[in-house]
């Protein structure tokens, strides 16, 4: 093997460019050249290659972001833009390709992969953990420890002033990050998409909760399907007349930041093993951690297995706990 690719795709995550830097460098040690992939898919289907050096990697290990850029392509689900990506690929005499992204990266990687020879290597990176076959991806660490630091300056102000507080947190159509911050933020209710959420017994449940409180904290998934923080909060409103409600939506600080212990150590074992895994002839598998361990599962499976059906709020809780 002489030439591998790197790419980024989606949404960006704290800690990809940890697993930049650790497939680049394991890959020169290898003795095989890597090529970055600048803007994911849409690079690829542009040919916009970059042969990636030491120097390339240098100082990016605690930076947030991507230095290889990321760009949402949907002309990646055309057959006839993936055939231009092929070429590319075949003319720049690469290898084995290594994808880092979510859900959506990840079945335009499996779709380019049943249509060429060279291998493809999947490594989860997204904040809002929302990918079959491992406990975490990488950036949602991060993700999580910055919304519980706002959460906790959130809090400062509830309590100063008696408010009750929507607080709306990213995760697509996932509630990894509502369910986990309003945990270690103490929030006294979280609404998450993969429940009913019943706005009546949510007011009930707030009015209950906060006598004699000076603040309450609701975590709403920007998924949930009774919508985000604004809308939750006018739907309350009528049965909370009494109390003084607000909200805030954290937004892109979620995405950005440097990352996390966890998340650096989780990009560069999974970069590690990547390389080695296309070395040894792998195709079609995404990375995983389990029990702190890495595992390597079907790409298909990923995806495939990704849907949480909507059930009772005790089994999920239980289930998301013990992902
Ligand atoms: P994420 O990887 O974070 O879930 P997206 O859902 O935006 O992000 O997907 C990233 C990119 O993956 C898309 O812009 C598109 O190029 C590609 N992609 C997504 N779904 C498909 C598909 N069904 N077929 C081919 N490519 C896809």
């Amino acid at each position: 093997m002489k030439k591998i690719g790197i790419l980024t795709s989606g949404g960006d995550a704290p800690g990809m460019n940890a697993a930049i830097r650790a497939i680049t460098k394991t890959a020169i040690h290898y003795g095989i050249q890597p090529i970055g992939v600048l803007d994911g898919f849409e690079g690829l289907m542009n040919g916009w290659f970059k042969n990636m050096n030491y120097e390339d990697v240098d100082n990016i290990i605690q930076r947030g972001g991507t230095v290889l850029g990321s760009a949402r392509a949907p002309k990646f689900k055309e057959k006839e833009a993936r055939k231009e990506a092929i070429e590319h690929l075949e003319k720049a005499e690469i290898e084995g390709l290594i994808v880092i992204g979510g859900d959506g990266s990840f079945t335009g990687a499996h779709v380019l992969s049943s249509e060429m020879n060279i291998p493809v290597i999947g490594i989860p990176g997204t904040i809002d953990n929302d990918l079959y076959g491992t406990e975490t991806t990488i950036g949602y660490d991060t993700a999580l420890n910055t919304i519980v630091e706002a959460i906790d300056k959130i809090r400062d102000t509830a309590t100063s002033h008696k408010r009750i507080f929507f607080v709306e947190v990213m995760g697509r159509n996932s509630g990894f990050l509502a369910l986990n911050s309003a945990i270690a933020s103490g929030a006294e209710s979280v609404l998450i998409p993969e429940t009913i959420s019943d706005i009546e017994a949510i007011a009930l449940q707030i009015k209950n909760q906060n006598k004699g409180r000076r603040s309450s904290i609701i975590i709403v998934a920007e998924g949930d399907e009774e919508g985000g923080a604004m809308d939750i909060m006018r739907k309350v409103k009528p049965h909370l007349k009494d109390y003084e409600l607000r909200t805030t939506i954290l937004g892109h600080i979620q995405r950005g930041g440097s990352p996390s212990f966890y998340d650096r150590s989780l990009a560069t074992r999974s970069g590690i093993k990547a390389v080695e895994l296309l070395m040894e002839g792998n195709t079609k598998k995404m990375i995983g951690i389990k029990s702190d361990e890495l595992v390597t599962i079907d790409l298909k499976d990923a995806i495939d297995k990704n849907a949480f059906p909507k059930i009772e709020k005790e089994e999920l809780l239980a289930k998301l706990l013990t992902k």
